[in-house]
């Protein structure tokens, strides 16, 4: 047994996703929601370690709160100071935790034959937990990150935070107020807030007085709807644009990666997801 503790869980594409791909490999293995109280978390995650559980996902709000819960947590997870994925080790009773987020964004641009280089300027949307990850993946691949966010001290807490913990990391904090200025030769353009996701589908990070990077690629992380604004917009502006479903699916495959030792099959995974999606 595996799942992912939320609250609320119901919306959650992680079941159909992971029990498509125990299918599909024919593991003995279900995957199920668990909607949990942030004051029950520790309860639930000792409850769950008692009761056999090979691990589950963490998704809002107990990404942080899980991490005093943990006996380890891996490198990423300490610089990105959120696990969205824990599994259990039944013969040392050791609870572990990780984060999947990084590498499922990593993974989707590779797989989507986006290439980060040291020339690679990345304007990113947001300084949430999304962002946090995004932005550590971009500069461990050399690009150079402008985060721009609502809030521009939190923005400015997570430059230090990445300049501290990645030397020579190329990073600057702007205000929305500062896109126009800041966004000229970006390479990629990614949306880590929650603008423009089901049901607040006409809203978009992206100010429509603002003209987009010539040749910049569009990245949104909302997937829901799979077409968001943004990506609409970029679009009638002649950018490519990708949507979030793959960093979904990838972050979701390293986390199977990692319970299963099996590899995972992406594709029956995306087509679970965007069947779930149309339901
Ligand atoms: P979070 O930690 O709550 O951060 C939200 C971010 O969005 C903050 O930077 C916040 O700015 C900004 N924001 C929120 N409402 C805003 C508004 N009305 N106007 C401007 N900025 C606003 O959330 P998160 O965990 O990073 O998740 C963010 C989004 O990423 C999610 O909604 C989800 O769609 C997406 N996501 C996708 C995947 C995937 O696998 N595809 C994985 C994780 C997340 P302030 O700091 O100013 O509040």
């Amino acid at each position: 047994m595996v799942g992912v503790i939320g609250y609320p869980v119901k919306h959650s594409l992680s079941p159909q996703m992971h029990n498509a791909a125990f299918d599909a490999l024919g593991l003995n293995w279900r995957y199920v929601p668990l909607s949990v109280r942030p004051d029950r978390l520790p309860e639930a995650i000792r409850g769950l370690a008692a009761a056999g559980f090979r691990g589950v996902n963490l998704t809002v709000p107990h990404k942080v709160d899980v991490l005093p819960l943990l006996d380890s947590i891996t490198d990423v997870a300490r610089l990105i100071d959120a696990a969205n994925t824990v599994s259990f080790d039944a013969d040392t009773d050791a609870i572990h935790g990780t984060n999947t987020d990084l590498d499922g964004f990593m993974r989707d641009l590779d797989a989507n034959g986006v290439p980060i280089t040291h020339e690679s300027k990345v304007i990113l949307l947001g300084a949430g937990g999304a962002a946090r990850a995004i932005s550590v993946g971009l500069l461990q691949a050399g690009a150079e990150v402008v985060i721009v966010n609502r809030s521009v001290d939190r923005a400015a807490e997570l430059v230090t935070l990445l300049q501290h913990n990645l030397h020579s990391a190329k990073v600057q904090a702007v205000s929305f107020e500062q896109l126009a200025r800041t966004s000229e030769g970006a390479a990629l353009i990614v949306n880590a807030t929650p603008l423009g996701m089901w049901p607040n589908v006409e809203a978009s990070a992206w100010s429509e007085d603002v003209p987009f990077p010539a040749g910049a690629v569009v990245y949104d992380t909302v997937y829901r709807p799979a077409q968001t604004k943004l990506l609409r917009d970029a679009e009638s502006a002649g950018l490519r644009t990708i949507g979030g479903i793959g960093m979904l699916v990838q972050q979701g495959a390293a986390a199977f990666e990692l319970w299963t030792k099996h590899g995972a099959p992406v594709e029956v995974m995306m087509a679970a997801c965007l069947k779930a999606l149309k339901e």
